[in-house]
């Protein structure tokens, strides 16, 4: 098994446009990269330009990045599971805009944190309203995959369990066109024990058997500042907080996580270069 099956970057800056993300992370050594498509913050963006589109795709393509080994991140203001059903309808337009702009770059992923009950709807109801929001998404754009993260499950973050996350994909019609991306901070914090060989054997194999691999499109490798199960999302470089290296070595050896991408969202970029160059070193 080469390193070469193994796609590590991480989620590098687009700014001042989005043909600057290949170049950003070439720059660290990755084999992959996430980025937000528009600014995460804001419900408006200005549409993609011809320019930008071709230049990010000929930056890819010159670089090395296919398009199964880019991973976008939508908005964080997006809510596909909000109670409220004119803000439900504002996210899923948004949404839509995402999944649009990705296919104009060529892209197959658009990776998005599931949605939240504001505590005023059931658990069960807003899980329905995402299964719904990813069904309407699919039918207005085609050739793109909505990737579900699992999150912390912080404040009322529905996806934190495994159970959820199946939930969602059941309530979706076309199963060729969802997947997941596993955050390992997230599903620490969410409660999910992967500090020893041991306790990753269990908790992966616990995904396989709940919501199964072949929908791992992605992955997100952050260490955890925050303990286990403490609900709170806080990265950490790797092997310097809760959950340590083994989880990583654990990963990297992981046959799932071959040909996808697996992404640093850890906090000191300056280190992401030797990050990634440890991770390769762990592929097996
Ligand atoms: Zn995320
Ligand atoms: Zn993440």
């Amino acid at each position: 098994m080469t390193s070469q099956e193994r796609w590590v970057g991480a989620h590098v800056s687009a700014q001042g446009g989005v043909e600057n993300a290949p170049l950003n992370a070439h720059k660290i050594g990755a084999s992959a990269f996430a980025l937000f498509t528009k600014n995460q913050r804001r419900w408006q963006a200005a549409a993609l330009t011809e320019q930008s589109i071709a230049a990010f795709q000929e930056n890819c393509q010159q670089l090395g990045f296919r398009p199964e080994a880019i991973l976008p991140h939508d908005s964080y203001l997006i809510n596909l599971g909000h109670p409220d059903p004119l803000l439900l309808e504002k996210s899923r337009d948004a949404f839509v805009d995402e999944m649009l702009r990705c296919k104009q770059l060529g892209l197959t992923l658009l990776n998005f944190h599931p949605g939240s009950h504001l505590r005023q709807i059931s658990e069960n109801h807003c899980l329905r309203n995402i299964s719904d929001s990813i069904n309407l998404a699919l039918a207005a754009c085609d050739g793109v995959c909505a990737v579900i993260e699992n999150t912390a499950g912080q404040g009322s973050n529905l996806g934190h369990s495994f159970e959820q996350l199946a939930q969602i994909i059941d309530g979706v019609e076309d199963k060729s066109r969802v997947g997941v991306c596993l955050d390992t901070a997230h599903m620490f914090a969410a409660g999910y024990d992967i500090r020893t060989q041991e306790s990753c054997r269990e908790s992966f194999d616990a995904f396989g058997h709940i919501v199964g691999f072949q929908y791992l499109k992605g992955m997100h490798l952050n260490d955890s500042k925050t303990g286990l199960g403490s609900r709170v999302d806080r990265h950490d470089s790797l092997g310097m907080g809760e959950i340590g290296k083994t989880a990583f070595e654990y990963i990297l050896g992981h046959p799932a996580t071959k040909r996808i991408p697996l992404i640093l969202e850890t906090i000191r970029p300056e280190i992401w270069p030797e990050e990634i160059a440890w991770l390769k070193s762990l592929s097996r």
